[in-house]
């Protein structure tokens, strides 16, 4: 591809990982890849690097290197480049295929739509993934954490977070109005006065993109189960079409030995349902109704697909379970490219304080280096993770919840990890 840079090099010692097939979603993946980083705003500043600091340990103690690219966005996108999401990082991220960010803030309100969201869309990330999984130490308020281990597929392009809105007092938002109420006949729910409008787009192509990567999921992981999350009794047309599309998918594009797309869990009780041996069940649930389930019901549940809205309440919610934010990780997959992020933001007033939790965004590298297929190198990432935290070696947000924990900084956190990636190599 080679992009013209105009304020960042690209690393000369590094190699750039090549597309073998971008359907197939395969990557030649050398041993010293160029990987582009963002550290991100407000607490960025504090995991990124020490999340740095420990993929590289664990690349080198799997005989690997990491040629890092660092790139710009949001406040330090400002300080560089005087923009939130300069060309060069955008390219970077385009060019190279795997990528890590740290959180970036969005303005509630008003002000710039989220980075997050922009690179999403341009870059076509259109599945965010974030695995739900209980490591040893973590204090939960569940009986059960260990029960936990759930992997959200969350529809990342579409739904309210395409950003089609209009704001209360514009000429644009009394056209719209006028339209909804005069040609559409919709003129009782929309009372006189300041009005904001916004439109909730969910495409057949969105959705069932994502369904079938995670019945895909589902079937390369040996998970039993696909849940289909969403609120078709309100939101008939565009989360109750959701719902459909996704069935379709699981009765139309595989083998009947292979999934198994199950009947409306409304009325019949799923657990009596004779699933062919080995395939996978496509269920659906409704999003509020799925709340508690996660919460009462925890085991019954393995891998979930919905629309953008959804995933992002759910997946915090299950964070929650396993221990909260800190400690949660995600990456948005689209065809042979992946960015990690943690499941966080930038809670601004913990920012620059070397106190917050950099596990979320380790163990989101983790998912990085299984897609790049460094597997040994992900699995010692989490092990290393799990064996600082259950030594009682935790950050402010666990260690508040703990008798007896040592109580650390981000940086001795992670050279914590780092020292336990050296015991356990
Ligand atoms: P948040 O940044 O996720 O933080 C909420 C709270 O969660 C924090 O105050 C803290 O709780 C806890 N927390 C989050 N990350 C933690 C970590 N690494 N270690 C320890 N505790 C952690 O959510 P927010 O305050 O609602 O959002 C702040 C900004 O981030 C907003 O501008 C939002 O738009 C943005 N955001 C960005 C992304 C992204 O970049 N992908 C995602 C979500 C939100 P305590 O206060 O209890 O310690």
């Amino acid at each position: 591809m080679g992009y013209d840079y105009d304020k960042v090099e690209v690393p000369a010692d590094g190699t750039p990982i090549q597309v073998v097939d971008e359907d197939a979603d395969e990557l030649d993946v050398p041993e010293n890849p160029i990987v582009p980083i963002i550290h991100g705003d407000g607490i960025g500043k504090d995991v990124g690097p020490a999340a740095q600091k420990v993929l590289e340990a664990a690349a080198n103690a799997t005989g690997r290197d990491i040629s890092w690219m660092r790139v710009y966005a949001g406040e330090s996108g400002r300080e560089k480049y005087d923009e939130n999401l300069p060309d060069d990082t955008v390219n970077a991220i385009d060019e190279h295929r795997v990528a890590i960010k740290g959180p970036l803030t969005t303005p509630v309100g008003a002000g710039f739509r989220s980075l997050n969201v922009a690179l999403r869309q341009t870059l076509d990330f259109y599945s965010n993934v974030r695995p739900t999984y209980y490591l040893d130490g973590v204090p939960s308020p569940m009986k059960a954490p260990e029960e936990m281990d759930m992997v959200t597929f969350r529809e990342n392009t579409e739904d309210v977070y395409a950003g089609i809105e209009w704001e209360e007092g514009t000429e644009e938002v009394e056209q719209v109005r006028e339209f909804v109420e005069d040609e559409m006949g919709f003129d009782d729910v929309m009372h006189d006065g300041p009005i904001g409008i916004g439109i909730k787009p969910i495409t057949e192509f969105g959705s069932k993109r994502l369904v079938r990567k995670a019945i895909d999921y589902a079937l390369e992981h040996d998970r039993d189960k696909v849940t289909l999350v969403g609120k078709g009794n309100i939101m008939k047309f565009t989360e109750g079409q959701f719902t459909e599309w996704g069935m379709e998918v699981a009765e139309e594009e595989y083998p009947d030995e292979d999934v198994f797309a199950a009947p409306d869990s409304l009325w019949e009780e799923q657990d009596d349902i004779d699933v062919p041996e080995n395939a996978v069940m496509v269920e659906s649930r409704l999003a509020d109704a799925m709340l508690q389930w996660m919460q009462l019901r925890t085991d019954e549940f393995s891998v979930l697909a919905m629309p953008n809205l959804n995933g992002d309440y759910l997946s915090d919610a299950a964070g929650a379970q396993i221990g909260g934010l800190g400690i949660a990780p995600g990456a948005n997959f689209g065809d042979a490219r992946v960015l990690a992020e943690p499941v966080h933001g930038s809670a601004p007033k913990r920012a620059g304080q070397n106190k917050a939790n950099p596990s979320a965004m380790i163990l989101s590298g983790r998912l990085m280096f299984d897609y790049m297929g460094w597997k040994d190198a992900g699995d010692l990432v989490r092990d290393a993770v799990e064996e600082t935290i259950s030594s009682g070696k935790v950050t402010y947000d666990l260690e508040r919840h703990l008798d007896d924990a040592e109580k650390l900084g981000t940086d001795e956190y992670a050279e914590a990890i780092v020292d336990n990636i050296e015991t356990l190599s």
